[in-house]
């Protein structure tokens, strides 16, 4: 990658600055929307029904797809029924995307603690955490784990509770032999700039539940019934009902066409991913820090978190700073925000404290892991 600046800082013998996420998109991606603009179409029309048709055959399940990740979380909930209320119960360690969605749909999300080990859903605290209003466990596949994903369905299911599973980081993967999304209740997947694929902007939420589908395709027309199948067929409903508060969270034929071009190049970034992420494993080994023990043969890492000794977060963030190197901390604990305060979650306070992400994407080199891992060292070795 070439910048306009970048032979002025090689003379200056400053290395080029490494991001911490970024797209990759190119040639086919300019081509995409260069021909929904000749089109002239540019809303939600056949664009985002051939996405929704070629993501259902990707992941063997049924598609509904909105304009962002969050509005993706916010329709999944309020289609499941729960709203005003009801309670919903969320990991601390995840996007304030997933609390915000929740509260948007007049639920009042209950933050629990993660596990020491996996950072997921911890089963027992959220088993605690049950009351009669509980309604649903939204379970983060954090940094594209799953952590006991058997045992968030099992208490789940002795609860009659819904499992809305936050697969913002994880599209692509695969868990137990199958594809993530494919098998589960619902699944809710993001496609911004940075996630493992992007429209720009972009979400989905999928499920074997048809009326759940049914019903997030017109809760994202503002309610309006049925409008999905006129606006596939570049047209739209003139005389309607409403019977529900809806949004407008449809996706644009423009966003659609990117992640059109995108799907076609997941099995391409899965390779490169997984590759970054089991070099840093490597490089890592043995270093006064911890690593999340996942399979990098199966899972596709959106991050790659480590975790030090608090007092030395910061001086590791700003050593690497110092030589051009992006670092970012996913995610400050929810339960420790005004509007979502919660006590007693030991293991996201601990998380807060001591983890920071390393660079993660599709244009970053193995030399670059290499220059990265070695600046680690040689801050460890200080
Ligand atoms: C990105 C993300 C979201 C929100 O998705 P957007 O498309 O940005 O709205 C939700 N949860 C998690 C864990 C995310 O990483």
């Amino acid at each position: 990658m070439r910048y306009d600046d970048s032979v002025d800082e090689k003379e200056v013998g400053m290395s080029e600055k490494v991001y911490l996420s970024r797209a990759s998109v190119g040639e086919e991606e300019k081509q995409a929307l260069a021909s929904v603009i000749d089109g002239m179409y540019l809303g939600m029309g056949q664009q985002v029904m051939l996405f929704e048709n070629e993501l259902a055959e990707y992941l063997s399940s049924p598609v509904a797809c909105v304009c962002n990740g969050t509005a993706a979380l916010h329709l999944a909930v309020q289609a499941c029924g729960i709203g005003e209320g009801d309670e919903v119960i969320i990991p601390s360690i995840t996007y304030v995307a997933s609390f915000q969605a929740v509260s948007a749909s007049g639920a009042t999300p209950i933050a629990c603690d993660v596990d020491p080990v996996t950072n997921c859903t911890s089963v027992e605290d959220a088993a605690r955490r049950i009351t009669p209003r509980t309604k649903a466990i939204m379970h983060v596949h954090y940094a594209s784990g799953m952590g006991d994903r058997e045992g968030i369905f099992k208490l789940a299911k002795q609860h009659n509770l819904r499992v809305i599973e936050d697969a913002a980081h994880s599209f692509g993967g695969m868990h137990n032999g199958k594809r993530v999304g494919s098998e589960g209740d619902v699944f809710c997947f993001s496609f911004d700039g940075i996630k493992n694929i992007t429209c720009g902007e972009g979400g989905a939420v999928v499920s074997h539940d048809e009326s759940v589908i049914n019903n997030v395709r017109d809760l994202r027309l503002l309610g309006i019934q049925n409008d999905s199948a006129q606006r596939y067929a570049g047209k739209r409903t003139w005389d309607f009902d409403v019977t529900e508060q809806g949004w407008r969270y449809h996706l644009s034929n423009l966003h659609a066409s990117v992640g059109r071009a995108q799907l076609k190049k997941i099995a391409d970034f899965a390779v490169k991913r997984q590759a970054l992420a089991k070099a840093y494993n490597e490089q890592l080994r043995g270093l006064p820090l911890r690593m999340l023990p996942l399979d990098y043969d199966q899972v596709v890492p959106h991050i790659f978190a480590i975790v030090v000794e608090p007092e030395k977060r910061a001086g590791l963030m700003a050593f690497l700073a110092d030589h051009q190197i992006e670092t970012g901390l996913h995610y400050k604990p929810n339960h420790q925000l005004t509007k979502y305060q919660s006590t007693n979650c030991p293991h996201a306070d601990a998380w807060g404290l001591g983890s920071l992400t390393l660079p993660l994407h599709v244009s970053l080199s193995t030399d670059d892991v290499m220059r990265i891992t070695k600046l680690i060292r040689e801050y460890f070795s200080r």
